[in-house]
């Protein structure tokens, strides 16, 4: 998928002018997800947790080689075919000699970000295969036409009204139509493709390397059934979602579902141990493509290989007051929100990824959520001082940033442009560097008096 993150900030300006309810949705589900988080991170040792998990995924991580391999060594002994794609072209020409080979016209697929990372939406429908999205905020997004604005919640920036207006124009459901109402109607389209689908694909929470266990997780029934009725099952697997153990899966979903959503664990949870054997229901194909796509250059970048912990809960996206102002979509790539600013960059190219590492206010909430402890605030600075270094930032800014320490400074040049800029009349046609900025707020209006001046009339009176 190509990136569009050049242009953050022209159309978070513009969701936000022209979609106000977005931010209404987005803020009010985020809200939700993370008063939860907070109330599940309470009820167990958190502190704890946290620690291990990170210690475990840096061992991981640390020894991937050896992991890789054996997990390799064990899909196959349990039957399942491995393959490797370091670049989306690898794993599209994997996919499509599955397709070819199957004769597939019909696939269903489980939400997974790697996929839509990978394209893999696009390349079917190039081949002919009719996909189906059967997570259920995914199938909204498939009907829209739109990608997903969250990592757990994929049509989080999705009102009610709007869900039941699109449901009305595509199945004739009345305009009034309940949740529950609307939730049958996509049952009942998702059940005849899970039963007609010659393909079903889907991503993994974790591989667990001494087993060769995919492990997935989720709320909805979908996946269990898109990877255990069609007969092939193809699941692209990021290399750094190792375990070393099964055992390890003890800490890793329940940690991951209270961060996500809050629940103690996930209402289902799928582990997929290769094809089905003799006198078992299942697929007859199981095949993991294991992707690499900039992770191995990530790795070794000792500055941002943190990065890598990630484990896809979007626990940091739901504490972020900016990603609350407008969902992912404005991110202009898969992953948005604070992971997407500090992952994008690595995945794809600094220059690609800019301006993302910049929106953030630096607040540090996206630290305190991570289940894993990724030091989001630090990495986001490196990737700023990175993006100095390069002169990816515009001539304006540095121009503006010089001058602004020149005038800091001096404390009489400070007292000059205060007082100048205080007796400026600001009429909102003759600044056109700020228009995005005064379109959707009221004139900029400067205090009468300069910030010392109030001070010192605010301690004045008590005679200090
Ligand atoms: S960075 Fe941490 S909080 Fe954000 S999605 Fe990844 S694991 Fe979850």
């Amino acid at each position: 998928m190509r990136a569009k993150a050049k242009l953050y900030p022209k159309e978070a300006a513009r969701l936000l002018r022209e979609k106000p309810g977005v931010r209404e949705a987005v803020t009010g589900a985020t809200l939700h997800f993370e008063r939860n988080r907070l109330r599940a991170y309470a009820e167990v040792p958190i502190a704890e947790w946290r620690e291990r998990a990170k210690a475990l995924k840096d061992h991981v991580l640390s020894h991937l080689d050896h992991y890789l391999e054996l997990a390799e060594k064990r899909l196959r002994e349990n039957g399942v075919q491995v393959h490797w794609a370091e670049t989306p072209e690898d794993a599209h020409r994997l996919l499509r000699a599955v397709v070819e080979r199957h004769g597939v016209k019909r696939a269903v697929k489980a939400k997974s970000m790697l996929t839509e990372e990978l394209g893999v939406n696009p390349l079917l429908a190039s081949l002919g295969v009719e996909v189906f999205e059967t997570d259920l905020g995914e199938y909204l997004i498939q009907l829209l036409g739109e990608p997903p604005s969250h990592i757990v919640g994929p049509a989080i920036h999705l009102s009610l009204k709007e869900i039941q207006k699109l449901f009305h124009e595509r199945f004739g459901t009345p305009l009034d139509a309940s949740p529950e109402a609307l939730a049958q109607v996509a049952r009942k389209v998702l059940r005849e493709a899970f039963l007609s689908a010659e393909l079903g694909i889907s991503g993994a929470n974790f591989l667990v390397a001494e087993t060769g266990t995919l492990a997935l997780m989720e709320n909805e029934g979908n996946i269990r059934l898109s990877t255990s009725l069609p007969k092939v099952h193809v699941a692209f697997v990021g290399i750094e979602k190792l375990l070393p153990r099964f055992q390890d899966l003890a800490l890793f979903l329940p940690l991951t579902a209270r961060a996500a959503t809050g629940q103690r664990l996930s209402t289902f949870v799928s582990l997929i141990q290769g094809p089905a054997r003799e006198g078992e229901e299942g697929p007859e194909e199981v095949h993991v493509v294991l992707v690499d796509h900039g992770r191995t250059a990530l790795l070794a970048d000792p500055e941002a290989w943190e990065t890598l912990r990630c484990l896809r809960c979007g626990a940091c996206l739901n504490a972020c007051p900016v990603y609350r102002q407008t969902g992912g979509h404005p991110y202009g790539y898969v992953y948005s929100g604070p992971i997407g600013a500090v992952l994008d960059p690595g995945l794809l190219s600094l220059e690609e990824a800019y301006p993302l590492p910049y929106a953030s206010t630096l607040c540090g909430a996206c630290l305190e959520a991570c289940p894993v402890k990724i030091p989001i605030p630090k990495l986001l600075l490196t990737w700023r001082h990175r993006a100095v270094a390069e002169g990816l930032s515009p001539a304006w800014e540095k121009a503006a940033l010089a001058a602004y320490r020149r005038v800091m400074e001096s404390p009489t040049l400070y007292r000059l442009f205060s007082k100048a800029l205080r007796g400026l009349p600001l009429p909102q046609d003759l600044l056109p560097l700020l228009r995005a900025w005064t379109e959707g707020r009221g004139p900029l209006k400067p205090s009468p008096k300069p910030f010392h001046q109030l001070w010192r009339e605010m301690e004045e009176p008590h005679g200090r």
